[in-house]
């Protein structure tokens, strides 16, 4: 587990950021007609006009700069042609890489009107993320995180995909720990002052079971249910969780307003 310096943390929440600015722009660009890989390059374009570099294109061989996983899909969807239609949700997971530090973080979003039922599984996976947050402190364990995302959604009848995982984040993209969403109180590693990792529930409205597809890289749900994804960074200062990342730039577009990052936002010195 490496665990970070706070000069390190603050880099680290620059490139977070330039994610989060990303997942804004995007945010008014997705809309019934666009295709994912318009998305992708206007993605690509964002990221390197602030300074940093699409942190998964080329890693393992992705071949793009956005993961877009429609409907149905759960992670690691690869951009294409097809254009977004009304009633769709799209998650969209992103990376950049600046001085040396990787950001990591992904959003749901809803392509027009999209099916109660839906809505209410984008909800509950995101406010998950945020009970999986709230247990990431100095002394807590990584079952603390998993269990309470665990219980939130499988409250609602929902499948917790198991196959894919959070992780920690640093100058690789994927570090110690393993965060999954997962598991029970108490066990697992013990988080430190310093770690920064990505919490990321992957939630199913149907069963857990997953499939991939023939291209090496999309996995879906196996029942053809819609699954939402959501993701932040997050550094453990003074013991408590603070966010390096912020859907603020996505709620500026979309006009929701929000309280739910208040409580791990970093303190401004008066
Ligand atoms: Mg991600
Ligand atoms: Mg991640």
């Amino acid at each position: 587990m490496i665990l970070k310096t706070a000069e390190e943390i603050e880099k680290m929440r620059e490139s977070a950021l330039i994610v989060s600015k990303t997942l804004g722009m995007l945010a008014g660009e997705i809309k019934p007609g666009i295709t994912t890989l318009a998305l992708d390059a206007l993605a690509e374009e964002y990221i390197r006009d602030h300074g940093a570099i699409p942190g998964f294109l080329g890693l393992y061989d992705f071949p793009n700069t956005l993961c877009v996983s429609p409907n149905a899909q759960v992670v690691h969807g690869i951009p294409n042609d097809t254009p977004l239609e009304e009633g769709d949700i799209l998650s969209v997971d992103c990376g950049a890489l600046k001085n040396g530090f990787y950001g990591d973080h992904a959003y749901t979003f809803a392509v027009g009107h999209i099916a109660p039922e839906t809505e209410k599984l984008l909800r509950i996976t995101k406010e998950s993320l945020y009970a999986g947050i709230e247990q990431f402190r100095a002394g807590n364990r990584v079952g603390d995180v998993a269990q309470a995302i665990q219980k939130y959604t499988e409250a609602e009848g929902y499948g917790v995909v198991r196959e894919l995982v959070g992780h920690g984040l640093g100058t690789e993209m994927h570090e110690a720990p393993e965060m999954p969403n997962y598991g029970r109180r108490g066990q697992g590693k013990q988080f430190k002052e310093g770690l920064v990792v990505a919490i990321e529930p992957m939630i199913n409205q149907g069963t857990r079971r997953i499939k991939q597809l023939k291209d090496g890289w999309t996995i879906l749900t196996a029942d053809g249910k819609p699954s939402a994804h959501f993701e932040h960074n997050v550094a453990i200062v003074n013991g408590a969780p603070q966010l390096l990342s912020t859907f603020d730039y996505v709620y500026e577009v979309l006009g929701i307003k929000s309280t739910e990052e208040d409580p791990y936002r970093k303190a401004i010195a008066s």
